[in-house]
Protein backbone atom coordinates (compact mmCIF):
# COMPACT_ATOMS: atom_id res chain seq x y z
CA UNK A 1 0.00 0.00 0.00
CA UNK A 2 1.50 3.72 -1.06
CA UNK A 3 0.25 7.07 0.10
CA UNK A 4 -1.60 8.58 -3.22
CA UNK A 5 -2.26 12.23 -2.02
CA UNK A 6 -2.83 14.37 0.93
CA UNK A 7 -5.62 16.90 1.23
CA UNK A 8 -6.84 19.38 4.33
CA UNK A 9 -10.02 20.80 4.56
CA UNK A 10 -10.71 24.51 6.35
CA UNK A 11 -13.69 24.11 8.56
CA UNK A 12 -15.09 27.51 9.36
CA UNK A 13 -18.19 28.35 11.99
CA UNK A 14 -18.59 32.56 12.88
CA UNK A 15 -19.62 32.44 16.48
CA UNK A 16 -23.30 34.11 17.55
CA UNK A 17 -21.32 35.72 20.31
CA UNK A 18 -17.79 36.13 20.60
CA UNK A 19 -15.70 34.30 23.76
CA UNK A 20 -12.45 34.77 25.56
CA UNK A 21 -9.83 33.21 27.14
CA UNK A 22 -6.86 35.05 29.15
CA UNK A 23 -4.89 34.69 26.13
CA UNK A 24 -7.06 34.11 23.22
CA UNK A 25 -10.63 36.11 21.22
CA UNK A 26 -12.72 33.58 19.51
CA UNK A 27 -15.22 35.11 16.77
CA UNK A 28 -15.14 32.21 14.73
CA UNK A 29 -14.25 28.72 15.17
CA UNK A 30 -11.93 27.55 12.88
CA UNK A 31 -10.19 24.04 12.12
CA UNK A 32 -8.15 21.66 9.82
CA UNK A 33 -8.82 18.15 9.00
CA UNK A 34 -5.75 15.96 7.13
CA UNK A 35 -6.85 13.72 4.30
CA UNK A 36 -4.53 10.62 3.46
CA UNK A 37 -5.40 9.19 0.67
CA UNK A 38 -3.68 5.17 0.02
CA UNK A 39 -3.48 3.71 -3.62
CA UNK A 40 -6.35 0.90 -2.61
CA UNK A 41 -9.03 3.14 -1.79
CA UNK A 42 -8.18 3.44 1.67
CA UNK A 43 -8.43 6.85 3.75
CA UNK A 44 -7.13 7.92 7.12
CA UNK A 45 -8.24 11.61 8.83
CA UNK A 46 -6.57 13.54 11.23
CA UNK A 47 -6.64 17.03 12.58
CA UNK A 48 -4.04 19.66 13.36
CA UNK A 49 -4.53 21.84 16.67
CA UNK A 50 -3.82 25.57 16.14
CA UNK A 51 -4.14 27.96 13.65
CA UNK A 52 -5.93 26.29 10.71
CA UNK A 53 -4.44 27.80 7.11
CA UNK A 54 -1.04 27.97 8.73
CA UNK A 55 -0.75 24.56 10.00
CA UNK A 56 -2.77 23.65 6.42
CA UNK A 57 0.50 25.31 4.69
CA UNK A 58 2.68 22.77 6.47
CA UNK A 59 0.65 20.07 5.76
CA UNK A 60 0.98 20.82 2.41
CA UNK A 61 4.84 21.05 2.55
CA UNK A 62 4.99 17.85 4.03
CA UNK A 63 3.32 16.11 0.93
CA UNK A 64 6.23 15.85 -0.79
CA UNK A 65 7.76 13.61 1.13
CA UNK A 66 4.74 11.30 1.99
CA UNK A 67 3.44 10.53 -1.64
CA UNK A 68 4.84 6.92 -2.47
CA UNK A 69 6.02 5.90 1.15
CA UNK A 70 4.09 2.97 2.52
CA UNK A 71 1.16 4.50 5.29
CA UNK A 72 2.41 1.72 7.79
CA UNK A 73 4.84 2.76 8.14
CA UNK A 74 4.30 5.06 10.87
CA UNK A 75 7.34 5.04 13.05
CA UNK A 76 9.59 5.99 9.21
CA UNK A 77 7.31 8.31 8.18
CA UNK A 78 7.43 10.35 11.39
CA UNK A 79 11.22 10.46 11.00
CA UNK A 80 11.40 11.39 7.62
CA UNK A 81 8.86 14.28 8.12
CA UNK A 82 10.16 15.33 11.79
CA UNK A 83 14.02 15.48 9.86
CA UNK A 84 12.91 17.39 7.12
CA UNK A 85 11.89 20.43 8.69
CA UNK A 86 13.71 19.85 12.06
CA UNK A 87 16.30 22.52 11.36
CA UNK A 88 13.79 25.25 11.11
CA UNK A 89 10.89 23.41 13.64
CA UNK A 90 11.00 21.02 16.64
CA UNK A 91 7.65 22.69 17.68
CA UNK A 92 4.97 24.93 16.86
CA UNK A 93 3.48 24.57 13.57
CA UNK A 94 6.03 22.18 12.31
CA UNK A 95 4.85 19.64 15.28
CA UNK A 96 1.14 19.86 15.06
CA UNK A 97 0.95 19.51 10.88
CA UNK A 98 2.90 16.10 11.48
CA UNK A 99 0.36 15.64 14.43
CA UNK A 100 -2.55 15.68 12.00
CA UNK A 101 -0.58 13.55 9.50
CA UNK A 102 0.53 10.74 12.21
CA UNK A 103 -3.13 11.20 13.17
CA UNK A 104 -4.46 10.13 9.68
CA UNK A 105 -1.91 7.58 9.03
CA UNK A 106 -2.71 5.34 12.55
CA UNK A 107 -6.29 6.07 11.42
CA UNK A 108 -5.60 4.22 8.29
CA UNK A 109 -3.05 1.54 9.59
CA UNK A 110 -6.55 0.92 12.21
CA UNK A 111 -8.81 0.41 9.07
CA UNK A 112 -5.96 -1.77 7.32
CA UNK A 113 -6.24 -4.32 10.06
CA UNK A 114 -9.39 -3.68 10.98
CA UNK A 115 -9.22 -2.88 14.86
CA UNK A 116 -9.64 0.21 16.37
CA UNK A 117 -6.17 2.80 16.92
CA UNK A 118 -6.47 2.06 20.46
CA UNK A 119 -5.49 -1.70 20.01
CA UNK A 120 -2.52 -0.99 17.71
CA UNK A 121 -1.39 1.17 21.01
CA UNK A 122 -1.17 -1.77 22.89
CA UNK A 123 -5.00 -2.68 24.32
CA UNK A 124 -8.24 -1.26 25.42
CA UNK A 125 -7.98 -0.82 29.12
CA UNK A 126 -11.40 0.54 29.19
CA UNK A 127 -14.82 1.01 27.26
CA UNK A 128 -15.86 4.60 28.11
CA UNK A 129 -14.33 7.61 29.95
CA UNK A 130 -15.93 9.93 32.53
CA UNK A 131 -15.70 13.40 30.93
CA UNK A 132 -15.27 16.97 32.39
CA UNK A 133 -17.04 19.64 31.01
CA UNK A 134 -14.87 22.86 29.18
CA UNK A 135 -16.22 26.23 29.12
CA UNK A 136 -16.71 29.09 31.13
CA UNK A 137 -14.82 31.43 28.78
CA UNK A 138 -15.59 35.08 29.31
CA UNK A 139 -18.61 36.21 26.38
CA UNK A 140 -19.24 39.51 25.77
CA UNK A 141 -21.70 41.50 27.03
CA UNK A 142 -22.61 39.42 30.06
CA UNK A 143 -21.86 39.67 33.85
CA UNK A 144 -19.17 36.88 34.05
CA UNK A 145 -19.61 36.00 37.37
CA UNK A 146 -23.31 35.62 37.07
CA UNK A 147 -22.96 33.61 33.78
CA UNK A 148 -20.32 31.06 34.87
CA UNK A 149 -22.61 30.19 37.52
CA UNK A 150 -25.09 29.77 35.21
CA UNK A 151 -23.41 27.87 33.22
CA UNK A 152 -21.94 25.43 36.18
CA UNK A 153 -25.42 24.96 37.07
CA UNK A 154 -26.26 23.17 33.38
CA UNK A 155 -23.23 21.11 33.80
CA UNK A 156 -23.94 19.92 36.86
CA UNK A 157 -27.75 19.07 35.35
CA UNK A 158 -26.24 17.41 32.32
CA UNK A 159 -24.30 14.97 34.90
CA UNK A 160 -21.03 16.09 34.64
CA UNK A 161 -19.13 14.87 37.35
CA UNK A 162 -16.43 17.95 36.97
CA UNK A 163 -15.57 21.17 35.22
CA UNK A 164 -12.90 23.36 34.43
CA UNK A 165 -13.69 26.93 34.16
CA UNK A 166 -11.54 30.03 32.79
CA UNK A 167 -9.26 32.22 34.96
CA UNK A 168 -6.19 34.42 33.95
CA UNK A 169 -8.03 37.78 33.30
CA UNK A 170 -8.04 39.35 36.76
CA UNK A 171 -7.04 37.53 40.37
CA UNK A 172 -9.46 39.41 42.41
CA UNK A 173 -12.88 38.81 39.70
CA UNK A 174 -11.57 35.17 38.91
CA UNK A 175 -12.34 34.82 42.65
CA UNK A 176 -15.19 35.54 42.65
CA UNK A 177 -15.99 33.24 39.70
CA UNK A 178 -14.54 30.22 41.73
CA UNK A 179 -16.57 31.18 44.58
CA UNK A 180 -19.58 31.47 43.09
CA UNK A 181 -19.26 28.07 40.76
CA UNK A 182 -18.45 26.15 43.83
CA UNK A 183 -21.32 27.59 45.50
CA UNK A 184 -23.41 26.25 42.82
CA UNK A 185 -21.94 22.72 41.78
CA UNK A 186 -21.98 21.65 45.83
CA UNK A 187 -18.69 19.82 46.62
CA UNK A 188 -19.47 16.69 45.19
CA UNK A 189 -17.83 18.06 41.92
CA UNK A 190 -14.75 18.04 40.86
CA UNK A 191 -13.60 22.18 39.81
CA UNK A 192 -10.25 22.73 37.50
CA UNK A 193 -9.27 26.07 36.95
CA UNK A 194 -7.53 27.32 33.74
CA UNK A 195 -5.53 30.50 32.82
CA UNK A 196 -4.25 30.02 29.58
CA UNK A 197 -1.12 31.44 30.73
CA UNK A 198 -2.85 35.08 31.33
CA UNK A 199 -0.98 35.84 34.91
CA UNK A 200 2.87 36.65 36.16
CA UNK A 201 4.61 34.48 38.80
CA UNK A 202 2.82 36.45 41.62
CA UNK A 203 -0.58 36.57 40.61
CA UNK A 204 -0.23 32.73 40.23
CA UNK A 205 0.94 32.06 43.94
CA UNK A 206 -1.80 34.86 45.26
CA UNK A 207 -4.50 32.95 43.03
CA UNK A 208 -3.42 29.54 43.60
CA UNK A 209 -3.03 30.62 47.80
CA UNK A 210 -6.35 31.83 48.15
CA UNK A 211 -8.61 29.24 46.06
CA UNK A 212 -7.33 26.52 47.48
CA UNK A 213 -10.15 26.44 50.18
CA UNK A 214 -12.79 25.65 47.21
CA UNK A 215 -11.26 22.21 46.64
CA UNK A 216 -9.56 22.97 43.09
CA UNK A 217 -8.46 19.37 41.19
CA UNK A 218 -5.81 21.13 39.39
CA UNK A 219 -4.67 24.61 38.16
CA UNK A 220 -3.75 24.76 34.59
CA UNK A 221 -1.28 26.52 32.85
CA UNK A 222 -0.87 29.40 35.54
CA UNK A 223 2.44 31.49 33.81
CA UNK A 224 3.58 31.49 29.98
CA UNK A 225 4.77 28.13 28.82
CA UNK A 226 8.17 28.78 27.95
CA UNK A 227 8.94 29.99 31.69
CA UNK A 228 9.54 26.47 33.09
CA UNK A 229 11.11 27.82 35.96
CA UNK A 230 8.05 30.44 36.79
CA UNK A 231 6.04 26.73 36.73
CA UNK A 232 8.10 25.57 39.02
CA UNK A 233 7.89 29.26 41.31
CA UNK A 234 4.08 28.73 41.04
CA UNK A 235 3.97 24.88 41.70
CA UNK A 236 6.47 25.02 44.97
CA UNK A 237 4.58 28.83 46.46
CA UNK A 238 0.80 27.37 46.55
CA UNK A 239 -1.36 24.30 47.46
CA UNK A 240 -3.28 23.35 44.28
CA UNK A 241 -1.87 20.62 41.85
CA UNK A 242 -0.44 22.72 38.56
CA UNK A 243 -0.94 21.08 35.13
CA UNK A 244 0.50 22.09 31.76
CA UNK A 245 1.63 20.80 28.39
CA UNK A 246 -0.76 21.33 25.65
CA UNK A 247 1.45 23.54 24.12
CA UNK A 248 4.81 21.98 24.58
CA UNK A 249 5.30 19.01 22.03
CA UNK A 250 7.27 15.96 21.19
CA UNK A 251 9.29 14.13 23.81
CA UNK A 252 11.77 16.82 23.77
CA UNK A 253 9.52 19.45 24.82
CA UNK A 254 8.10 17.20 27.39
CA UNK A 255 11.35 16.07 28.71
CA UNK A 256 11.92 19.53 30.89
CA UNK A 257 9.00 20.01 32.19
CA UNK A 258 8.37 16.19 33.23
CA UNK A 259 12.09 15.87 35.07
CA UNK A 260 12.27 19.08 36.92
CA UNK A 261 8.48 18.75 38.14
CA UNK A 262 6.85 22.14 36.23
CA UNK A 263 3.39 20.17 36.37
CA UNK A 264 1.73 17.16 38.67
CA UNK A 265 -0.52 16.73 35.58
CA UNK A 266 0.78 16.60 32.07
CA UNK A 267 -1.68 18.02 28.93
CA UNK A 268 -0.57 16.69 25.84
CA UNK A 269 -2.35 17.19 22.89
CA UNK A 270 -3.11 14.59 20.17
CA UNK A 271 -3.18 17.23 17.33
CA UNK A 272 -0.10 19.47 18.56
CA UNK A 273 2.20 16.94 20.18
CA UNK A 274 3.33 14.38 17.28
CA UNK A 275 0.18 12.26 16.88
CA UNK A 276 0.02 8.72 18.47
CA UNK A 277 3.77 8.14 17.74
CA UNK A 278 4.74 10.62 19.81
CA UNK A 279 2.03 10.68 22.61
CA UNK A 280 3.11 6.92 23.40
CA UNK A 281 6.63 8.04 24.12
CA UNK A 282 5.26 11.24 26.18
CA UNK A 283 2.74 8.54 28.16
CA UNK A 284 5.87 6.66 29.07
CA UNK A 285 8.05 9.21 30.15
CA UNK A 286 5.38 10.41 32.19
CA UNK A 287 4.93 7.46 33.54
CA UNK A 288 8.62 7.20 34.11
CA UNK A 289 8.39 10.00 36.50
CA UNK A 290 5.47 9.50 37.98
CA UNK A 291 3.08 12.24 36.59
CA UNK A 292 -0.39 12.23 35.97
CA UNK A 293 -1.35 11.92 32.27
CA UNK A 294 -4.32 13.90 31.09
CA UNK A 295 -5.01 14.60 27.07
CA UNK A 296 -5.53 18.06 26.04
CA UNK A 297 -8.52 18.47 23.43
CA UNK A 298 -9.88 21.51 21.77
CA UNK A 299 -11.40 20.68 18.08
CA UNK A 300 -13.39 18.37 15.69
CA UNK A 301 -14.93 14.96 16.22
CA UNK A 302 -11.80 13.78 14.66
CA UNK A 303 -9.79 15.12 17.65
CA UNK A 304 -12.08 13.84 20.08
CA UNK A 305 -12.00 10.68 18.61
CA UNK A 306 -8.21 10.40 18.43
CA UNK A 307 -8.22 11.57 22.46
CA UNK A 308 -10.32 8.75 23.00
CA UNK A 309 -8.74 5.99 21.50
CA UNK A 310 -5.36 7.26 23.55
CA UNK A 311 -7.25 7.56 26.59
CA UNK A 312 -8.63 3.82 26.01
CA UNK A 313 -4.96 2.68 25.75
CA UNK A 314 -3.43 4.77 28.45
CA UNK A 315 -1.81 2.68 30.62
CA UNK A 316 -2.57 2.78 34.49
CA UNK A 317 -0.41 4.01 36.54
CA UNK A 318 0.54 3.07 38.94
CA UNK A 319 -1.41 0.07 38.07
CA UNK A 320 -3.27 -1.27 40.90
CA UNK A 321 -6.86 -2.66 41.60
CA UNK A 322 -8.77 0.33 41.36
CA UNK A 323 -6.38 2.80 39.50
CA UNK A 324 -6.85 6.33 38.87
CA UNK A 325 -8.96 6.80 35.85
CA UNK A 326 -8.29 9.25 32.95
CA UNK A 327 -10.51 12.11 32.24
CA UNK A 328 -11.34 13.71 29.04
CA UNK A 329 -11.50 17.47 28.69
CA UNK A 330 -14.99 17.91 26.74
CA UNK A 331 -15.57 21.42 25.44
CA UNK A 332 -19.58 22.42 25.87
CA UNK A 333 -19.15 25.77 23.98
CA UNK A 334 -20.34 26.36 20.79
CA UNK A 335 -18.84 24.03 17.60
CA UNK A 336 -20.61 22.62 15.29
CA UNK A 337 -17.88 20.79 14.42
CA UNK A 338 -17.93 18.10 17.68
CA UNK A 339 -21.02 16.70 16.01
CA UNK A 340 -21.91 17.69 12.67
CA UNK A 341 -18.82 16.58 10.61
CA UNK A 342 -19.29 13.20 11.43
CA UNK A 343 -22.06 10.47 10.83
CA UNK A 344 -22.38 9.36 14.47
CA UNK A 345 -21.86 12.06 16.99
CA UNK A 346 -19.53 11.50 19.67
CA UNK A 347 -22.11 12.43 22.96
CA UNK A 348 -21.73 12.32 26.38
CA UNK A 349 -24.41 10.32 28.37
CA UNK A 350 -24.72 11.43 31.87
CA UNK A 351 -21.22 12.57 32.36
CA UNK A 352 -19.74 9.36 30.77
CA UNK A 353 -18.74 9.00 26.94
CA UNK A 354 -18.14 5.88 24.83
CA UNK A 355 -15.01 4.77 23.24
CA UNK A 356 -15.50 4.18 19.72
CA UNK A 357 -14.54 0.72 19.13
CA UNK A 358 -14.32 0.44 15.33
CA UNK A 359 -11.39 0.29 12.39
CA UNK A 360 -8.96 3.07 13.34
CA UNK A 361 -10.28 6.35 15.01
CA UNK A 362 -13.67 4.56 14.77
CA UNK A 363 -15.57 7.52 13.26
CA UNK A 364 -17.66 8.23 9.53
CA UNK A 365 -16.44 11.47 8.03
CA UNK A 366 -20.01 13.30 6.35
CA UNK A 367 -18.31 14.78 3.73
CA UNK A 368 -21.56 17.23 2.89
CA UNK A 369 -20.74 18.91 5.97
CA UNK A 370 -17.04 19.10 5.02
CA UNK A 371 -18.66 21.21 1.77
CA UNK A 372 -21.38 23.03 4.38
CA UNK A 373 -18.44 24.54 6.97
CA UNK A 374 -15.69 25.26 3.84
CA UNK A 375 -14.83 28.52 4.13
CA UNK A 376 -16.76 30.67 1.59
CA UNK A 377 -13.85 32.85 0.59
CA1 LIG B 1 -6.18 24.73 28.61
Amino acid sequence: MKIAAVHTHLLDHKLDVPFESASMRFDRRTHVLVEVVCDDGTTGWGECLGPARPNAAVVAAYAGWLVGMDPLETEKIWVTLYNALRDQGQRGLAVTALSGIDMALWDIKGKHFGVPVSTLLGGRFRDRVRAYATGSFKRDGVDRVEDNANEMAGHRAAGFHAAKIKIGFDVAEDLRVIRAVRDVMGDDMRLMIDANHGYDTIEAVHLGRAAAEYDIDWFEEPVLPEQLSAYREVRAGQPIPIAGGETWHTRWGMKEPLETRCVDIIQPDLAGCGGFTEAKRIMDMAALNGVRLVPHVWGTAVHIAAALQFMAALVPNPPRVNPVEPIVEFDRTPNPFRQAIVTAPIEHENGWVAIPDGPGLGIEIDRAALKEFAPKD
